[in-house]
């Protein structure tokens, strides 16, 4: 019995050396683990050390090729190139995600997506379809913004040869509604050029303290496109001098202009990016804008005078259906109507025509057309007297 208990008591003996012998492996293994993670926690530090201290440049993603391929294009420069990258960044990357990649290539971080401020803010066309055949008059008008915009990207030789510089960035004034966008698509459309259209006081009023950076963006963007026109809208809403007396505007603005005057002193007067910019109020406009190399050739767009109104109303009357209609009473019921105007009673003629049930439009739903876009005060408003 004694016996028994003795040979127990030396069996457990053996297996707790064993067990203890077991463990002090492990713990000679786990060492041997730590410090091989510990090497290797250095060398990432140094690693990210080093990412950090090279300067990284930003490039925008411009296509998935799967396979954790991502076609990348370089801002500034804009080289493009393959790049390939981990599963779990590929997942989180999309066309337009703006990246920081380092001096291999390769992505170090996601720094935001470039497209969704822009998208907000600009409206962009690759070579929109309006031709100068929509626009009624204006033939002096459009010609000098050929020359000045169209002809320095779709004949920079004839510039060259003459060794003049064209104008950097041409100003249309005039009346809201006479066409002043409708111009600046027409020439894009010539060129073959994309559109980018931006509007001063969606700018000034929508995004606040994001003027400046979006004027950057625009013009980044406008460079990325090439050939492209960039067209400001209401400009006076960034330029506008009151903005500079010191009392009523804010830094805000001030910045946004500066930002847009030192964009258009970068520019190279015969790149293929041009510059163009409306507005209603001219005598509003900081003549820091128009010094020479920046908007330096300044056409009004005026009211249409009665040729122009007889071919605006062709042009929006050419698919109406109508019968027996005066045009040449309703050009002479139109003084100081716009082109806007002219285009809005066309439509309301038509509406009345629909409204009638008739299966044209007459002569007298023009002349009722042209009384309701007089006296609609929501109307009214657009128009410049
Ligand atoms: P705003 O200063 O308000 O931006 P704008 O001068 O740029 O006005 P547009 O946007 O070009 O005016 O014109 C508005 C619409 O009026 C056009 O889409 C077009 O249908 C019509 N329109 C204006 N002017 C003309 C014109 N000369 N010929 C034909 N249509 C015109």
């Amino acid at each position: 019995m004694e016996d028994t208990a003795v040979n127990n008591v030396g069996s457990d003996n053996e297996l707790s050396q064993l067990r203890i012998r077991e463990l002090e492996g492990q713990v000679v293994e786990m060492r041997g683990r730590v410090d091989a993670l510990q090497k290797e926690v250095t060398q990432l530090r140094r690693e990210n050390a080093q990412l950090k201290r090279v300067p990284l440049f930003v490039a925008v993603v411009v296509d998935l090729l799967g396979n954790s391929e991502v076609y990348l294009r370089q801002q500034g420069n804009n080289q493009e190139y393959i790049s390939q990258v981990a599963d779990d960044l590929y997942k989180v990357l999309k066309p337009g995600t703006k990246v920081a990649v380092n001096n291999t290539l390769s992505i170090v971080k996601v720094i935001g997506n470039i497209y969704d401020s822009r998208v907000r803010v600009m409206e962009l066309e690759e070579s929109p379809d309006v031709t100068f055949e929509a626009i009624g008059g204006l033939e002096n008008e459009i010609e000098e913004v050929r020359e000045a915009v169209e002809y320095p990207l779709t004949h920079p030789e004839k510039f060259e040869k003459i060794k003049v510089e064209p104008p950097k960035g041409v100003l249309l004034f005039g009346p809201p509604g006479t066409g002043k966008t409708l111009i600046a698509k027409a020439v894009a459309h010539e060129a073959k050029a994309t559109f980018i259209r931006m509007s001063g006081s969606e700018l000034v009023h929508k995004f606040i303290g994001e003027g400046a950076q979006l004027v950057r963006e625009l013009f980044s963007l406008a460079r990325e496109r090439a050939p492209s026109i960039v067209f400001i809208d209401e400009i006076d809403a960034i330029g506008s001098m009151r903005t500079h007396d010191g009392t009523s505007g804010s830094a805000e603005v001030q910045r946004t202009m500066m930002q847009l005057l030192a964009e258009m002193d970068g520019f190279d007067n015969r790149g293929d990016v041009r510059i163009m910019a409306a507005t209603n109020r001219l005598d509003m406009l900081d003549p820091a804008l128009q010094r020479p190399g920046r908007f330096d050739r300044i056409i009004e767009i005026p009211l249409p005078d009665a040729d122009g109104r007889r071919r605006i109303l062709q042009i929006h009357t050419k698919h109406l259906n109508h019968r027996g209609v005066d045009l040449e009473e309703i050009v002479h019921k139109t003084e100081k109507y716009t082109g806007a105007d002219l285009q809005a009673v066309c439509r309301e003629a038509g509406m009345m025509a629909v409204r009638r049930g008739a299966d044209a439009v007459e002569h007298s739903d023009f002349l009722a057309a042209v009384r309701k876009v007089r006296n609609d005060p929501v109307m009214d408003n657009r128009m410049y007297r």
